[in-house]
């Protein structure tokens, strides 16, 4: 099987897989890390993480396909962030976490899976069950993703490779096929280094390799559905979806290769104060293909709203004042906020 394995990985590279690897569907290792963190109510609100199905799921591949016997991990490189430009005034731009920046990575993955799986049944001269995730399903990719040969946990959490970084999606697909599995990625790179645990904003990296996800950035601007903690607003900056902070400090992303083509972005960061006067119908167009939709226009400014307020330039208070009328509440008690946050810096200043 040595041989359809390369065979496989080869056709996965034409495909834009850059890394792949194999393993079999066993329990992943750290399960019982993922059980400790939902005790600790690490995930907030995304109570989909902790229902009784994803957990015997997670807790097992073999739930998701009972036929499986082996899995195959794809890694699909993103662009790489851009540099953190100079404070934070009106003219700075948001931030969107470089994964977001272009199509939705739902749109393009699967269907390049799905060419995989035609592939594979075309060589083995048989219909092939399978699965296929990328992001969607209850799997432990990052476990099975190490196991497989492709990286280490780093304790920022991400996953990286030696060579490739960490800006990467990860996919699996579950196959009745059985294929050799990989040398699992055992060496620990991160060393003595701690760039990542300094550089987040919020504290919110646990010595576990885990993060407490209610503070994260990428949870508070995406996944909280609700006001953004008070307390955490100033440090979210002007970071509107997600946060690269993590992965930008990595020494390991010094050298990551470009992004796959699909996922190339190169329009200029919008400047926030445009953000905030988007329509309904102006921010579906704009978002609908990209994964910025998962917030809404509500969640999106909101955000927006809170970098405002972040940047303490007096510039943003006519968008901030208009946004008062928004018929959406929560969007106007953020924006409350952030004048409020703009007119204290500015008293500051003039005492
Ligand atoms: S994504 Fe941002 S907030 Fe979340 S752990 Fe990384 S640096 Fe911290
Ligand atoms: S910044 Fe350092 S500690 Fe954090 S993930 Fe990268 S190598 Fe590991």
């Amino acid at each position: 099987m040595t041989g359809l394995k390369q065979l496989i990985k080869d056709k996965a590279r034409q495909l834009g897989f850059f890394l792949a690897g194999a393993t079999l569907p066993n329990p992943p290792p750290h399960y019982s890390t993922f059980e400790h963190w939902l005790a600790q109510g690490h995930h907030g609100n995304m109570n989909y993480l902790a229902t009784e199905k994803a957990r015997v799921r997670r807790a097992n591949p073999r739930e998701i396909l009972p036929e499986c016997k082996s899995i195959l991990v794809l890694a699909t490189p993103y662009d790489s962030p851009l540099p953190l430009g100079e404070g934070l005034g009106v003219r700075a731009g948001v931030r969107v976490a470089s994964y977001a920046r272009a199509e939705d990575y739902h749109n393009i993955i699967p269907a390049r899976m799905e060419e995989l799986v035609r592939f594979i049944e075309e060589q083995v001269q048989r219909p092939i069950k399978n699965r296929y995730y990328t992001d969607t399903g209850p799997i432990l990719e990052r476990d099975l993703a190490q196991r497989a040969g492709i990286g280490w946990i780093g304790k920022n959490s991400c996953l990286i490779n030696p060579k490739q970084g960490s800006y990467f999606f990860i996919s699996e697909i579950f196959l009745d096929l059985e294929l050799e599995p990989d040398t699992p990625f055992v060496t620990d790179h991160c060393g003595t280094c701690t760039r990542c645990i300094t550089a987040c904003p919020t504290d919110c990296i646990l010595p576990n390799r885990t993060l407490d996800a209610t503070r994260c950035i990428s949870y508070l601007t995406i996944e909280l559905k609700d006001d953004i903690p008070v307390e955490l607003r100033e440090k979210i900056g002007n970071w509107v979806f997600g946060c690269d902070i993590c992965q930008m400090v990595c020494p390991w992303n010094r050298f990551a290769p470009e992004g796959d083509p699909a996922f190339l972005d190169k329009e200029p960061l919008p400047p926030p104060t445009g953000e905030l006067t988007l329509t309904p119908q102006a921010f579906n167009q704009r978002f609908k293909r990209t994964p910025v939709s998962r917030a809404k226009r509500r969640g999106y400014l909101r955000n927006v709203a809170v970098a405002l307020g972040n940047t303490g330039d007096t510039h943003a208070l006519p968008v901030l004042q208009n946004a008062l009328n928004d018929d959406e509440p929560m969007i106007r008690n953020h924006a409350q906020w952030a004048i409020e946050q703009i007119n204290k810096r500015a008293s500051e200043q003039s005492l």
